[in-house]
């Protein structure tokens, strides 16, 4: 696909997310004009609410099947788009008794939803959110959290990067020594916060950069992810990983270097 235009939507509940920065990364690595506008979910109608609300997910042990959302669960989703930093409030996956309180969205459903934003081939359509976007995988048959969907629209979730990679076993042991002794888990957040990525984190945007890339070169080159860790289309299963491929190394390998400069 050859693109002249990207468009970021912007996710206003993470002050974390420099998009001043993320524009200059674009406009200096790609040939396109890049356009930021306002988070996407402020404008969805009614409609659209609906729609969104009923692609949560309840049973992540089920392939997708349509939520019927009531009316409470509808006019919750009408505030979560006209005010994002109210999934704050909404309980985190670290905190769930069960897996169902978190707030779950089937990601190739909501990219469904926003399929309408496409007017043409031209332009990249990339939506920044705090929702959590999981994808159901047919070979352990559940339901994952997802840092990106790439396509276009393609979405980046905010959630997804902190949750969807793992963090070092260690830290669930050691969590779960902490929970049985019916202690606060902060201790060992503090041990392993340089192996991990938190909520609002400051490394946020330079993480964001590596999903912009993989969205980019998924929809020019067919080809999202690069097997090489020493690559920022490296898709990491790990945290550390992550960390690694996005901030240490901070590059892309040759062969996609050759190609990003094939761009320009
Ligand atoms: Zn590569």
């Amino acid at each position: 696909m050859n693109f002249t235009k990207i468009i970021l939507y912007k996710e206003p509940a993470i002050s974390e997310i420099n998009i001043e920065k993320l524009t200059k990364f674009l406009e200096d690595n790609f040939p396109f004009e890049v356009k930021i506008e306002e988070n996407i979910f402020k404008k969805f109608d009614l409609k659209n609410i609906k729609e969104l609300s009923n692609t949560r997910i309840t049973d992540i042990r089920n392939s997708f099947s349509k939520y019927d959302s009531n009316d409470t669960e509808i006019k919750f989703e009408e505030k979560l788009c006209r005010n994002s930093s109210i999934m704050d409030s909404t309980t985190k996956i670290e905190d769930a008794q069960e897996i169902s309180q978190v707030f779950m969205y089937d990601g190739f459903e909501l990219q469904k939803i926003l399929r309408y934003l496409n007017e043409d081939n031209e332009t990249l359509q990339v939506i920044l959110t705090n929702r959590l976007t999981c994808t159901f995988d047919e070979n352990d048959k559940r339901y994952h959290a997802r840092a990106v969907i790439c396509a276009n629209p393609s979405i980046i979730s905010t959630t997804g990067i902190v949750e969807a990679p793992a963090k070092p076993k260690e830290y669930y042991f050691e969590v779960m020594k902490l929970r049985t002794q019916g202690l606060d888990i902060k201790s060992a957040k503090e041990k392993y916060k340089d192996k991990f990525l938190e909520y609002n984190d400051k490394r946020l945007t330079k993480i964001l950069e590596g999903y912009l890339l993989q969205i980019i070169f998924y929809n020019i080159t067919g080809e999202s992810f690069c097997e090489d860790i020493e690559c920022r289309l490296n898709n990491a299963h790990w945290q550390k990983d992550l960390l690694f491929s996005q901030l240490e190394i901070s590059k892309l390998c040759k062969k996609h270097n050759e190609i990003l400069t094939s761009l320009n």
